[in-house]
């Protein structure tokens, strides 16, 4: 079987890659010559991760899923949430991003957040979503070199390491990403 995920992330296609079994063969963007921008201009990740699916389905007619994540912050009312890409503004730094983290929870107590995904998949037009969250906390500061995007400053419950201090595999096992995608290959296997 062969499918497209719709995502301009090579972070995400590295991790997702090690998830999905080989006989599931992943196309990206660039093997169907889809050079585009993406849209994301909804407000909650389902909308976005459908939007991203419908656009490559639409316009490239092949089966494909897309990913949308947001970070949510307990105490800043799940800020940034859908937000999460131009928290800091609308350049995308990951630095900025995790730095306007840090100093809105500077002196708080409460660090819970977690981080969401929801996975959007299209097969001949027919859509399924799929959905998975990671427990954790904000550290103090940012902790670790490996991961992408908010890893140095989330360590997930019951661990000692920021996901950027874990290799792909074992951030994989306990991820946001990996739980939705175990689901998406569970379903993909059954159909
Ligand atoms: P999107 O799903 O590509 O829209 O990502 C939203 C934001 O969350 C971006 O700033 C990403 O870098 C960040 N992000 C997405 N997934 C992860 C992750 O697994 N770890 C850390 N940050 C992530």
């Amino acid at each position: 079987m062969k499918i497209v995920f719709a995502t301009n992330n090579p972070n995400k296609i590295a991790e997702i890659k090690d998830l999905i079994p080989c006989e599931i063969q992943i196309l990206s963007l660039k093997e169907i010559n889809c050079n585009d921008e993406l849209p994301e201009t909804q407000n909650t990740l389902e909308g976005n991760a459908v939007q991203k699916a419908e656009f490559v389905f639409t316009n490239y007619s092949y089966n494909c899923f897309a990913d949308d994540t947001g970070l949510e912050i307990e105490v800043l009312n799940n800020e940034p949430g859908v937000y999460s890409a131009r928290y800091a503004g609308d350049d995308c730094n990951p630095e900025y991003n995790m730095q306007k983290v840090l100093q809105k929870l500077e002196g708080k107590n409460n660090r819970k957040a977690k981080f969401r995904t929801v996975i959007a998949l299209i097969i001949d037009g027919k859509k399924s979503l799929f959905e998975g969250e990671c427990k954790g906390e904000i550290t103090n500061e940012k902790i670790g070199e490996k991961g992408f995007g908010y890893d140095p400053i989330f360590r997930p419950s019951g661990f000692d390491q920021t996901f950027a201090q874990m290799s792909k595999s074992e951030k994989g096992v306990i991820s946001h990403r990996g739980i939705a995608t175990r689901k998406l290959v569970e379903f993909l296997q059954e159909s």
